[in-house]
């Protein structure tokens, strides 16, 4: 098949199918075909790459030229944006084509996208349930074969956990690997862009398009960037395996445990030994998660202000109403609720007693996993501490919400690498394994998800 065919009967699928998921925010016809024609014709000239034609789409967290880009708020419905993310130059100079954008929560804050102005995603699995958040469209899309792999973006667990609920692979890769330039920046100390796709061959695919040095984020690192396809047939025997007892309590139902438990035993059985780890900060991540990160995006929020792009009031009366009626009318709840979070936490006489020692515990969270990667070569744990919950189950308690990544947040505040691998069902539902990994050891990740899939 020529890549204008396969992009042709995509477009068809999507627009058969969408109304059901909703994954879709935007969805780029003309320049997905012009794309695909672009790429057949440099296929026909010999010049192909391996991405040459390739159909896939972009969580709307990237800023795409010319192409409207939401982050999932009433906020940016109306911002075009003037330039490309550097990935998603990466995907366009490599000749993927861009099928459009992807449903998400609200300036990616949430676990279940139900808090983006777009509405809910549904899970393909069960329409009943949610595909989990902030990533959710990129999520459902590729579940329902609208696409074969998205970019997403993780900050607290937004890239493994709609995967694990979706039955897809997720990876995350360590914070610096790949540029957050044109990334519409949520808590900017933690986000990470990365992939979601069905298996960890196309997460290594997709990774090397992506991953290296970008001189336009300061944060991004200047390292070498493997060919993360080459190593996905190693062996693992002799790799050692730590599984951190705090993350397999009582908090986790027997048939999650049973799953999960399953699939360790599957990597014993290819030779890898496990050894049971501390980590004894655990219980402090989402404490600390949820004082860093909103102080983070009230600041990084402060620039949507009706002034220079994005959404504003209609008749401001002077400027002070001009910007509280634009924040007021374009920001949706959750997003006004983790500003004013942050605000607080960051104002003058309270910085200390939260900011700061949210900061140190940040720290110790790290130290411990440090310390653990001394003695083994990967962590694995579950994702979720249950598989795909129902729409509005969680929706009217925030606390109960934020509850559902205590698995996936310690290792953002870390800065590592971790991955979400299908793992087997319970009661019909995906469930997934995650891995963890020490720093930059993506290919490790990649590998080790390969030889279990
Ligand atoms: N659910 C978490 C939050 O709401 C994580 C979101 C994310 O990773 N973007 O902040």
């Amino acid at each position: 098949y020529s890549s204008a065919e396969i992009t042709q009967e995509l477009l068809a699928r999507i627009k058969a199918q969408d109304s059901t998921y909703n994954s879709f925010i935007t969805v780029s016809d003309e320049q997905a075909i012009a794309q695909a024609n672009a790429a057949d014709a440099c296929r026909a000239a010999g010049n192909a790459s391996p991405w040459t034609g390739v159909p896939m789409a972009h969580k709307d967290i990237f800023c795409t030229n010319g192409v409207l880009t939401t982050c999932g708020s009433k906020m940016l419905s109306n911002f075009i944006a003037p330039y490309d993310a550097t990935i998603v130059d990466n995907f366009n100079q490599a000749g993927a084509v861009s099928l459009g954008k992807l449903n998400m929560d609200e300036f990616a804050m949430g676990s279940s996208n139900e808090s983006s102005f777009y509405g809910p995603v549904k899970n393909p699995w069960d329409t009943e349930r949610v595909p989990g958040g902030s990533s959710g469209g990129s999520a459902a899309a590729v579940a329902a074969r609208l696409v074969p792999g998205a970019t997403a973006s993780d900050t607290g667990g937004s890239i493994r956990q709609p995967a694990a609920f979706c039955g897809l692979t997720g990876l995350k890769p360590t914070y610096g690997r790949v540029s957050r330039y044109g990334m519409i920046a949520y808590a900017s100390s933690l986000d990470q862009a990365g992939t979601i796709t069905r298996n960890a061959e196309d997460s290594a695919m997709m990774l090397n398009v992506m991953a290296g040095f970008d001189a336009k984020d300061s944060t991004s690192v200047q390292r070498d960037v493997p060919d993360y396809t080459a190593s996905l047939n190693d062996s693992i025997e002799g790799m050692t395996i730590g599984l951190p007892k705090e993350y397999f309590s009582d908090a986790l139902s027997a048939d999650m445990q049973q799953q999960v438990r399953n699939a360790i035993a599957e990597y014993e059985k290819m030779g890898a030994k496990v050894k049971e780890i501390s980590l004894p900060n655990t219980h402090l991540a989402i404490p600390a998660y949820y004082v860093i990160a909103p102080s983070e995006c009230s600041a990084n929020l402060s620039r949507m202000d009706g002034v220079r792009f994005g959404y504003r009031c209609e008749d401001p009366k002077d400027i002070e109403d001009l910007y509280k009626r634009s924040r007021g009318e374009g920001f949706g709840n959750e997003v006004k609720r983790r500003i004013m979070i942050g605000a607080y936490a960051l104002s003058a006489g309270f910085y200390d007693a939260y900011y700061k020692k949210a900061q140190q515990v940040r720290r110790l969270i790290k130290n411990d996993f440090v310390s653990a990667f001394n003695d083994v070569d990967i962590i694995m744990s579950p994702v979720t501490p249950t598989p795909a919950f129902k729409f509005g189950e969680n929706a009217n308690d925030p606390v109960a919400m934020y509850l559902e990544d205590i698995f996936t947040i310690a290792l953002n505040l870390a800065g590592l690498p971790g991955m979400s691998v299908p793992c087997g069902q319970v009661n019909g539902l995906p469930v997934g394994l995650q891995l963890i990994g020490n720093y930059f050891d993506e290919a490790r990740l990649l590998n080790a998800g390969h030889q279990f899939q």
